[in-house]
């Protein structure tokens, strides 16, 4: 995965405080790569990278990251923007009914679509109607009044034989349209649905058809349907129809398969445009908001490094660094009683060690970390449970026949009740430092 190759590229930067413009370069290639995986369009990729790389090479030090994951941070902030920022809702119009089209290839889920968002909507409280404009297709009117049906929503279709005052030619889209409308008005639904054809290919009748209906029914929101799993053709495509009918949203639809969404980042990237739906399976319910953050990690194929950033960035304040150091300056006395309450606390982050890495100052404390050992944390505490109260408080009145006494008492070596009282000292003057530097140069009672 695109994690461990970064892993690899980033062992060399370790340590370094600033990137150098040769590991920024191979970083980019890393992710150039892992987008071209993904399936992302080669053009976007390029100029994907090129911004990745300006920014790495001007980005800030920062305090809580390494400069590795700054590069990630930067690689992901750029992904979610191009996929939109926050999850854009359906603009719903302000009145009369809010009037969605949807517009895509054949095959791209759009009838299937129009289903899961009317069944989506209804949840929320609306009354939608389902439009068929679709005559292209033999069966495609019944398989919209399937969808409804199994999404309980109504579905306007034309009927040759019809008498209302709605009756229309059988046969043109553009008048099944406007009726489907105007049924909407009359019958009082607040959102209307309008299912269009598709051809396999862009074509440029289709592309008409698609423009005349919008100029008839003039949607709040025409949304294009897209099957995520069409790779490099998704930029050629998503640019006709962005012309053609000029959409105002995205919805990435079969992403239950195994394509890695490289097609979400080509289309936003090229028209602008913010996915706004994802459509993850056949039945209706397969339907969710798209998140772009959960996209772009999903495309880095590295959701576990962006959350311990994240937190990384979350647990790095430098105000909470200063006020504890004062804290510690302040305390005349840290007794051996704090420094093993330290190491308990160590030890419940034990199980966090590979977050620990992630965190401000992990690069000092890296090799501790590593070497970190559970049973030497059982070891202290058995070794200051055999010190007396006073001594405990007062670490300088353990002389030779005191250190043999607590040795026999917690079942250790001599030397190792030295070790520990040596480390404590260590631990003192640490304290003191940190109160000066504000920083935190290491975690206070490791063995290193
Ligand atoms: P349209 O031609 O754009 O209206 O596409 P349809 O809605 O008819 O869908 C074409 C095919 O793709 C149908 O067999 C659907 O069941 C299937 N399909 C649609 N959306 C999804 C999806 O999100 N996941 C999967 N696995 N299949 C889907
Ligand atoms: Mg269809």
């Amino acid at each position: 995965s695109l994690s461990d190759r970064l892993t690899a590229t980033f062992k060399n930067l370790r340590g370094k405080g600033r990137l150098t413009e040769a590991d920024v370069d191979a970083t980019v290639r890393e992710i150039r790569r892992a987008l071209l995986d993904a399936d992302v369009a080669v053009p976007v990729v390029r100029e994907f990278t090129g911004q990745v790389r300006e920014r790495a090479l001007g980005a800030e030090v920062s305090g809580a990251l390494n400069p590795s994951q700054q590069i990630v941070k930067i690689v992901n902030e750029e992904l979610v923007e191009i996929l939109g920022g926050e999850t854009r809702r359906i603009r719903m119009a302000k009145t009369g009914p809010t009037i969605i089209m949807l517009a895509g290839l054949q095959g791209a889920g759009k009838t299937t679509l129009a289903g899961k968002l009317a069944k989506w909507m209804k949840a929320q409280g609306h009354s939608p109607i389902l439009v068929a404009c679709d005559l292209q297709r033999p069966n495609a009117v019944t398989q919209l009044q399937v969808v409804g049906q199994r999404a309980g929503v109504p579905v306007f279709a034309p009927h040759p034989g019809a008498t209302s005052e709605l009756a229309h030619p059988a046969g043109d889209p553009v008048a099944v349209a406007r009726s489907g409308v105007e049924e909407a008005r009359q019958k009082l639904h607040d959102v209307v649905i309008v299912d269009t054809a598709g051809r396999l290919g862009v074509d440029a009748d289709m592309m008409e058809q698609a423009r005349q209906i919008r100029r008839a029914i003039v949607p709040n929101e025409v949304l294009f349907v897209i099957d995520s799993m069409i790779g490099q053709d998704a930029v050629n495509t998503a640019t006709a129809f962005d012309e053609g009918v000029n959409f105002t949203g995205i919805v990435l639809s079969k992403l239950d398969g195994d394509a890695r969404g490289g097609a979400a980042l080509s289309v936003s990237s090229v028209t602008g445009k913010p996915v706004m739906f994802a459509s993850t399976g056949e039945s209706l319910d397969d339907f969710e908001l798209f998140h772009p953050d959960r996209m772009a990690s999903r495309i880095l194929d590295m959701g576990d490094v962006l959350s311990l950033i994240e937190q990384a960035e979350k647990s790095w304040d430098k105000d909470e660094a200063a006020r504890m150091a004062k804290k510690f300056a302040d305390q005349e006395d840290f007794t051996l009683d704090d420094f093993l309450a330290q190491m308990q606390q160590i030890r419940k982050m034990g199980s966090m060690k590979k977050m620990l890495m992630m965190m401000p100052g992990a690069q000092n404390i890296r090799q501790q970390l590593e070497q970190f050992d559970e049973r030497e944390i059982d070891r202290v505490e058995a070794i200051v449970r055999s010190m007396t109260p006073h001594e405990r408080v007062a670490p300088k009145i353990i002389n030779g026949s005191r250190r043999a006494r607590i040795a026999r008492g917690s079942g250790v070596h001599v030397s190792e009740v030295n070790g520990l009282l040596e480390r404590f000292a260590q631990a003192q003057k640490m304290m003191k430092k940190m109160a000066q530097g504000g920083g935190m140069p290491g975690m206070p009672g490791m063995p290193g």
